[in-house]
């Protein structure tokens, strides 16, 4: 009910306009897929995701000899969901412990709000939670992170502003070895405009995790802003060039109406999303479930 109360406004954008694409369709023909066509490319789909769901939706419909709206539309929630869910490890919990998550993502997205709902996510399953605040680039984004550990009631490991992130991501594995934590959640700076800054700290960081805490199970989480629609697809693209990605943290869903911007994600990343930020509280983070979403969507 959170959920598809979230999703309110990509509901009215999406969902009415596909709910009356399919109860005023009497036959499947031509008028019936541009009509769809024009719903998905409008709620962010994506031009490129929103083709391979109508041509993918086209074939289905003949060899299936589906002739209701009813069934083609059963058929568009499964060509949906197996693009969210196909082959792709949707769960946020770490192969084993200890583990190190690496967060990513430019300034603005939600990403220490991210870290904090993270942590509380994790604390509140019974692990043992540490903060890392590694982008050293801004004293706010150190002093935001110490705010959010306060508000979990986890322990943060912080340096001063200016100070080397990868010094700082070395005491917090050790301080994690040490501590018997069982999760390491490591915040880093996102400055994508240096793309040549950013990789060489990226690599710095994950050298020192690889060497130190070579026994940590190690994932890189992205966080997007469902807000910006396919501008999210591009930050994507750019982050993957200087970084490996394993999970997608996608804000905002409850303030925008560019919802259908996950399955684009889903579809042209090949990454899945792994949460979705749907409040400003600290439990507004939730496990991303295809099935609830497409449900949300669809009714
Ligand atoms: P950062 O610069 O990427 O670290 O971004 P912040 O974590 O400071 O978040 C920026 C703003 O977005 C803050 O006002 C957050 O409360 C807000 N925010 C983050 N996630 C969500 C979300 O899922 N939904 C809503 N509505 N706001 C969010």
């Amino acid at each position: 009910e959170k959920l598809k109360e979230s999703l309110a406004k990509t509901r009215d954008n999406l969902t009415q306009k596909v709910e009356a694409i399919f109860s005023f369709t009497t036959q499947i023909d031509e008028e019936f897929y541009e009509e769809l066509e024009e719903a998905l490319i409008m709620s962010d789909v994506g031009v490129k995701t929103t083709q391979h769901i109508i041509e993918t939706l086209r074939k289905n419909i003949k060899d299936k000899k589906i002739s209701t709206p009813d069934k083609a539309k059963e058929e568009l929630k499964n060509i949906i969901l197996d693009i969210m869910k196909k082959d792709k490890n949707l769960s946020i919990i770490p192969g084993f412990l200890p583990a190190v998550f690496m967060v990513v993502g430019v300034n603005g997205v939600g990403k220490t709000t991210s870290i904090g709902k993270l942590a509380y996510y994790f604390k509140n399953k019974g692990y043992k939670v540490l903060l890392a605040a590694g982008d050293t680039f801004r004293a706010a984004a150190i002093d935001q992170l110490e705010v959010w550990s306060q508000r979990v009631g986890v322990e943060i490991i912080k340096q001063s502003e200016g100070s080397d992130p990868a010094a700082v991501i070395f005491d917090a594995i050790q301080a994690a070895k040490s501590r018997k934590v069982d999760i390491l959640i490591c915040d880093t700076a996102g400055r994508l405009h240096n793309k040549r800054n950013l990789m060489e700290e990226l690599r710095k960081i994950n050298r020192v995790i690889e060497k130190e805490g070579s026994n940590f199970y190690k994932e890189t989480l992205l966080v997007l802003d469902a807000t910006t629609g396919q501008n999210a697809l591009f930050q994507a693209k750019e982050f993957l060039e200087v970084s490996d990605v394993n999970g997608i943290v996608l804000t905002k869903l409850d303030g925008t109406a560019k919802g259908g911007i996950v399955i684009g994600i889903s579809n042209e990343l090949n990454i899945p999303v792994k949460m979705i930020g749907v409040g400003e509280g600290i439990d507004d983070l939730q496990e991303f479930d295809p099935e609830m979403f497409v449900e949300a969507l669809f009714e």
